[in-house]
């Protein structure tokens, strides 16, 4: 399976979240049934220009340049805080997590294959693919997302003179470097960088063949970016990448799509620690992780104050259960156990494999999983007695709930939950001693001390303005 990993160059969004978090249970899902899976989950470190297009800047060169860093520094810093709110979400980590970087040169060789095809051709150092003379060959492009040729050419604005592009429908796989650009190879053709597409074709062939089982990714990838890659590698190798496209859905607040624009979006810490106008308080992230589970992957999935407060609840309710049933142990053998109440049991059981089997579906699994807590309640309550079931299939019954709740959804204890929050309310508190450091005049606004109030923070101000605080 390969899923197209994030371009780090700013803190992941809990888009993203959702993304690698519906990909996560699908893997651990695929292994719980005996598959063995070769997850590779790639970083985006070069050749992502703004606006996801041909033209402008790299979106880790402009950081870089923005923050007086060298690129790899952005790269580092932002790898490192995207594996952190992996490890939140309790994401597990992919078998390979290869670089475009560290793949320049199998970029190149390809490059050269689709040149030498015909697929390609190179304009003043930067090589475009053709799409028209691959769709002349295979006529498929468009097969993914159902775009057709000859609207794309009608549809935006139209090439200029200028245009290096044969035709607006091609797409870049080598760009020539300005001479102010700061990341840059040597190449056959000038000294550049990749384009965005070629990385993904290469790395997985690379390391999972010409053809794979699974491909991934945000929908927003659909097109152009996995169009694309379906372009290159079946011109490349002569066969589909991927047998299977798989696409994850986006986020809205309140209904309205979540972005940065309309300043609806929220980072993960921000919904940790509640310090965001539109939350009332702060979520775990388990419960986040519930909440996202609660929709089928390809659904769009909206936050709300009180969609989050409801999953918290229904979270709870399924954790309680779970430390209930792993301390219920069935006495062994009953010799007239009720097949009523254990068919009903293994009806339940079923229905975890149907319903995750059937496309993934979350949202049906975890309400089979609240029937079983149900069932567990009874037996916790003594509605129902466990010498009134068979002993091997309660313990079949057992271990699926245990099962699917810990390795397939990937839920565990909110035990961290207070240690996130700790760190946020930290992490706020260094921001303000800085602000008030800055500007001796600085005063703390009534809505600041009341978030602070929230998160369980005492202020207590001292003789010239210096501010002490104790957390409780
Ligand atoms: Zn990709």
């Amino acid at each position: 399976m390969y899923v197209c990993g994030p371009t780090v160059y700013n803190d992941v969004h809990l888009g993203n979240v959702r993304t690698f978090l519906s990909f996560d249970v699908i893997s651990r899902y695929l292994r719980y049934v005996g598959y063995k899976v070769r997850y590779v989950r790639n970083i985006t470190d070069v050749g992502h220009l703004e606006n996801d297009a041909d033209e402008g800047e790299d979106k880790i060169a402009k950081k870089a340049r923005l923050e007086q860093l060298e690129p790899m520094e952005v790269v580092k810093h932002y790898t490192e805080g995207f594996h952190e709110v992996m490890r939140q979400f309790n994401i597990v980590p992919p078998s390979i997590e290869p670089s475009a970087t560290g793949h320049i040169v199998e970029q190149i060789e390809i490059i050269k294959k689709l040149l030498d095809k015909g697929l390609a051709y190179e304009t003043n150092g930067s090589v475009y693919f053709d799409v028209s003379q691959y769709n002349e060959q295979t006529n498929n492009y468009g097969i993914l997302s159902g775009r057709v040729i000859e609207e794309l050419m009608e549809s935006g604005r139209k090439l200029s003179s200028q245009d290096e592009k044969r035709s607006k429908i091609d797409f870049a796989l080598w760009k020539k470097a300005s001479p102010y650009h700061i990341m840059r190879w040597p190449s056959p053709w000038s000294e550049g960088f990749p384009g965005w597409h070629i990385e993904c074709t290469v790395m997985s062939t690379k390391y999972l063949g010409e053809t794979f089982d699974i491909h991934g990714g945000g929908m927003d990838l659909k097109f152009p970016h996995h169009e694309c890659e379906i372009a290159q590698a079946t011109g490349a190798n002569g066969k589909p990448p991927a047998n299977f496209w798989i696409h994850s859905n986006m986020l809205t607040v309140n209904g309205q799509k979540m972005s940065k624009s309309l300043g609806n979006s929220f980072l993960p810490k921000e919904l940790f620690t509640g310090n965001h106008p539109l939350l009332e308080r702060g979520f775990g992230p388990m419960t986040v992780r519930f909440f996202m589970l609660q929709s089928h992957y390809s659904s769009t999935l909206d936050f709300s104050n009180e969609a989050l407060a409801g999953a918290e609840k229904g979270f709870r309710k399924l954790s309680n259960a779970l430390n209930t049933v792993k301390k219920l142990s069935h006495p062994g053998h009953v010799p007239n156990a009720n097949a009523e109440l254990t068919d009903d049991l293994m009806k339940l059981v079923d229905g975890c494999f149907l319903n995750m089997s059937d496309d993934f579906n979350t949202a049906k699994t975890l309400a089979v999983l609240f029937e079983m807590s149900s069932r567990i309640n009874d037996v916790k309550s003594g509605n129902i007695q466990l010498t009134q079931l068979d002993g091997k299939m309660f313990n079949v019954f057992k271990d699926t709930y245990i099962g699917f709740m810990e390795d397939v959804l990937g839920l565990r204890e909110e035990e961290e939950h207070n240690h996130e929050l700790l760190n946020g309310v930290i992490h706020v508190l260094i921001d303000l001693r800085k602000k008030a450091r800055q500007d001796r005049n600085y005063a703390l606004s009534d809505k600041i001390r009341d978030d602070l109030k929230a998160m369980g923070v005492q202020l207590m101000d001292g003789k010239n303005g210096e501010m002490s605080y104790a957390i409780e």
